[in-house]
């Protein structure tokens, strides 16, 4: 049994031009990009780019987007897996599915392997002692560390300059076996964080491409007074207040529609009435 097979998109449709209000992230994201247009040159020159990357912050802040994004720049495929899907209670399945990850990436190289959750899959191993004692130490949990134990070997397998940029995102770095974080394995974090009033305001500006926004519709207004919203949560309120210009019949989205969408984000259905019968 070896499904679920990772997803592949040839070519994910995503580009930087996609991202926005990060861009710092971008710009260290770059290099990864040249490298998988011509990993040669990198060779040539006698320079490795990082072994994996790990994309670490909340919820919602573009880390799969980013990596599709490289992917999508560098035109090469994407294999993705979330670190949930590796998990099962049959042992060998989830160390099955990632040597098939890892060949597959090998084969049709340069490409983007992708773990989404990679906590799900490399949270900290058990000590010897736990095992003994931890009640909850099951089947699960001894499949668990089988199928992390192989992202090890072949992470440890892959020689740096092949070809393949390996790719996590976690909002539990906390609960990250260290094993997986050290020289060799990935090796390169990255902190993708909410984004502040500019980059919210870019976001908006860039969702808004889909959409039909009235001309009296000032983005900063919402930019500057939704801190802490994420990129995820500003592209929600964009095509709420679209529904709602439905709802309402207008050809535009205009500020009614923004703000009983944002209404309804922020306060939640019930009290708007919305989930009522
Ligand atoms: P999770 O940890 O839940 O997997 P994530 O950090 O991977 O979250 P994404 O799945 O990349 O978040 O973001 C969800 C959606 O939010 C994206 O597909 C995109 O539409 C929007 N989004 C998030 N961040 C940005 C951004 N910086 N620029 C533009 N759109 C964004």
């Amino acid at each position: 049994q070896s499904k679920p097979q990772a997803r592949v998109e040839g070519s994910t449709g995503i580009g930087f031009a996609d991202v926005a209000g990060i861009d710092e992230v971008v710009e260290e994201l770059q290099e990864l990009v040249c490298y998988l247009k011509d990993p040669e040159r990198f060779n040539r020159m006698g320079t490795k780019p990082p072994h994996g990357v790990l994309l670490e912050g909340p919820p919602g802040c573009g880390k799969t987007l980013l990596a599709k994004a490289i992917a999508g720049e560098a035109g090469v495929p994407f294999y993705q897996m979330a670190g949930s899907e590796f998990v099962e209670v049959l042992v060998g399945v989830g160390a099955a599915r990632i040597r098939d990850l890892f060949k597959r990436a090998k084969v049709n190289r340069p490409a983007v392997v992708f773990i989404d959750e990679i906590d799900a899959l490399g949270a900290m191993r058990h000590t010897a002692s736990a095992r003994e004692n931890v009640e909850n130490y099951n089947a699960g949990a001894q499949e668990r560390e089988t199928t992390l134990n192989q992202l090890l070997i072949e992470l440890d397998g892959f020689d740096t300059g092949k070809g393949v940029i390996f790719l996590g995102a976690t909002n539990r770095m906390d609960m990250l076996d260290p094993a997986l974080l050290r020289p060799g394995r990935f090796d390169r974090k990255i902190a993708v964080r909410p984004p502040r009033a500019k980059g919210r305001y870019e976001i908006l500006q860039v969702h808004s491409k889909n959409v039909k926004l009235s001309p009296s519709v000032d983005l900063w207004i919402y930019a500057k007074n939704l801190p802490g919203w994420t990129g995820a949560q500003l592209a929600q309120l964009l095509q709420d207040a679209a529904l709602m210009a439905v709802r309402h019949g207008h050809n535009v989205i205009t500020r009614q529609d923004l703000d009983t969408a944002l209404d309804r984000l922020t306060v939640g259905p019930e009290r708007m009435g919305f989930g009522r019968r």
